[in-house]
């Protein structure tokens, strides 16, 4: 199936992406090189939300297998985003972009809260929004977070940057014969139990008709040409659309 070109689009990182070569944290050069593909993409011309995860320094389940309440610790998960969040904002506005960060957890001193018609404003004034905090609620993911704003934001598709580089019938870090696939349904990604996003996520995306484009984002310029409908990702997608 080709890929079709999409105007507003919901970009979702893991925190790991921000890690650079360390296990932990956030690593300066490695969000100014992805804040540079970023801005690259924002002047290719697209409209762009941005949703960053936090396990580069916290999850709330490794908080719960070590006794932590649960509950608990994905509120700190949920905090740990917003400093991704706001790394992120304060490297693409050294490169002169402008961004907006909006959380779902109130913090007026740092930035807005979420405010769909404001979120809308900012990017009718070419501003890229960043998404942060999840859904505001403990037990979800920011997966869950990132397909919830790409519906209530009406992107044309949500795009998750991993460190594979699309859909594979196995791990094809574990069985080396592991198939990727061009393009998937939701139903087959769901029913297979592929994990590529969480399955509220994926649910969300499919009811809303939302697709969902993996590609490896470790890979510099990969980005910018997978936005392009080139280069090497998978296409998850209502069947017979
Ligand atoms: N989290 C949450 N609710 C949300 C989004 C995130 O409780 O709506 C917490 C949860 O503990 C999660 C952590 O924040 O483990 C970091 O998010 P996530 O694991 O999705 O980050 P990623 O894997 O994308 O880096």
């Amino acid at each position: 199936m080709a890929r079709p070109r999409f105007n507003r689009i919901l970009l979702k990182l893991s925190g790991e992406a921000l890690m650079g070569p360390g296990q932990f944290s956030i690593d300066p050069t490695t969000v100014a090189g992805i804040a540079a593909e970023v801005k690259a993409a924002k002047d290719q011309g697209f409209e762009l939300c941005l949703v960053i995860g936090g396990g580069n320094i916290f999850r709330g389940m490794a908080g719960a297998a070590q006794g932590m309440d649960r509950a608990q610790a994905d509120y700190m998960g949920m905090l740990a985003t917003v400093m991704n969040a706001l790394a992120m904002q304060n490297a693409l506005e050294q490169m002169g972009v402008e961004t907006r960060v909006q959380s779902a957890i109130k913090m007026d001193q740092v930035c807005e809260p979420v405010i769909r018609r404001r979120a809308e404003r900012h990017l009718a004034k070419g501003r890229i929004v960043i998404f942060a905090a999840g859904v505001g609620s403990p037990y979800f993911t920011t997966d869950t977070g990132a397909a919830l704003r790409a519906a209530e934001m009406k992107c044309n598709a949500l795009f998750k940057g991993t460190s594979v580089d699309g859909v594979y019938s196995a791990d094809p870090k574990k069985v080396a014969d592991a198939r990727r696939f061009d393009s998937i349904g939701f139903d087959q990604v769901l029913a297979e139990d592929l994990k590529i996003m969480d399955a509220a996520a994926v649910a969300l995306c499919r009811d809303n008709d939302i697709p969902i484009v993996i590609f490896n984002i470790r890979q510099p310029g990969n980005l910018a040409q997978v936005l392009a409908g080139e280069g090497i990702a998978t296409i998850v997608h209502n069947e017979g659309v």
